[in-house]
């Protein structure tokens, strides 16, 4: 029998940290293993829908946040409306630091051993390798290590995943007076989003462009604002006045990873992006993350069972959150025709497009 906790956690990411919290709850014994020296996050903003926020709320777990009012589709290059469709309670605009201090607050105060600094370098059925022939048993190891963290090598050692065609870039930017809505910028190759953070006075910014190639990986590689200033150049104002404020930037290429063929391995249970790696088109990957989170510590006796259950949802998320994005990029007469009937939807029954996604948003995995 190997001694230490019965559950052990590798990422201190929203998918791990709410785990931790979630398992902790159950009674289980857990630890939390971080690469990084300290719980951070990099700047930029994160869309917490009602279903991932009763996760939070289940927690204790209240991130300084904004609620938003609305989504809001825009005709990118002239500035029109195309439908504003309002949100019920329950949307909230977070900056990704504020989300994992308030998790990092409430595993604290629950008394959580989180250990940083600890680079794991692979995982195995029964420890893992921090390098250096360092070992580290483990019972029981879930792995919120994200989509490149070696507890996905390990349970799905083939999979691979495939470039979207598709980059992105994120920056964010001072302002003034923003409405408290998501914005979605579209025109034909290309979407924008925005949405104001924190004192509304920083307005996050998630750039999509169609493009051939892409080799890097990862999230942190700056790029030149004037690229993206260049890819949104017949964009209307406000649009271009923001980007023109823009001092630093990031850019990625988009990976499709679809599901990982399989979530457990032995004694190993991938969640969140390690499981799931989403597309950016439906803002939910964090959402699942945490309905993940909770819903494993429930079933952590039979995580087949758990994986069995929770595939259908979030296979049907990961489906509609690739539709988005070829709807925003539409060009020609395919966009005039799909434009008219959302002004059309706007001036009939804007609240019937939000009300498509209940299936998503209405769903309440604490049973509260
Ligand atoms: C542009 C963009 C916008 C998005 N917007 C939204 C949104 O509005 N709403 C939403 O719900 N989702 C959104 N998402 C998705 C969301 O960010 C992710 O799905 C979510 O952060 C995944 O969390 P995670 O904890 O599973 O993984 P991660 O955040 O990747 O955390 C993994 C953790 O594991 C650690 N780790 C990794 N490897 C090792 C190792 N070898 N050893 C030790 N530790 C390791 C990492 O340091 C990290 O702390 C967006 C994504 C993108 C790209």
């Amino acid at each position: 029998m190997i001694d230490g906790p019965e559950v052990t956690i590798l990422g201190a990411g929203i998918a791990g940290l709410a785990c931790a919290l979630a398992c902790a709850r159950t009674g289980r014994s857990v630890q939390v293993l971080e690469q990084a020296p300290a719980l951070t996050e990099i700047g930029a903003g994160l869309q917490i829908a009602p279903n991932g926020g009763r996760v939070l709320n289940a927690l204790g777990v209240r991130p300084r946040a904004l609620e938003s009012e609305a989504v809001h589709l825009i005709d990118g290059r002239t500035g029109r409306r195309l439908i504003r469709m309002p949100l019920g309670p329950g949307f909230r605009l977070v900056h990704r630091a504020d989300l994992i201090a308030a998790l990092a607050e409430a595993v604290r105060a629950a008394g959580i051993p989180v250990l940083t600094g600890i680079h794991v370098e692979a995982v195995e059925a029964a420890s893992l390798h921090r390098g250096g022939g360092i070992t580290v048993p483990f019972r029981r190891l879930v792995g919120a290590d994200g989509a490149r963290g070696p507890s996905r090598t390990f349970v799905a050692p083939d999979h691979a995943a495939r470039f979207t065609g598709q980059v992105a870039w994120r920056a964010i930017v001072p302002v003034e007076d923003w409405p408290r809505e998501a914005q979605i910028h579209v025109g034909p190759g290309r979407h924008l989003v925005c949405y104001p953070l924190r004192d509304g006075r920083s307005l996050n910014i998630v750039a999509v462009e169609e493009r051939a190639e892409w080799t890097a990986a990862g999230w942190s590689q700056p790029d030149d604002p004037g690229r993206l200033r260049a890819a949104f150049a017949d964009y209307a104002d406000p649009i271009r006045q923001v980007l023109d404020r823009v001092e630093q930037v990031h850019v990625w290429g988009l990976m499709d990873h679809g599901l990982t063929p399989r979530w457990s391995r032995g004694p190993v249970t991938l969640i969140g992006d390690a499981a799931h790696p989403t597309l950016p088109f439906l803002a939910q990957g964090a959402n699942l993350a945490l309905e993940d989170a909770w819903t494993l510590a429930q079933g952590l006796d039979d995580p087949e069972r758990w994986e069995a259950g929770r595939r259908p949802r979030v296979a049907r998320a990961l489906d509609a959150a690739k539709a988005n994005a070829a709807n925003y990029h539409l060009s020609g007469i395919k966009a005039r025709a799909a434009h008219a009937a959302l002004r059309l939807a706007d001036r009939v029954r804007p609240q019937a497009m939000a009300a498509r996604y209940a299936w998503l948003y209405e769903h309440d995995v604490t049973g509260g």
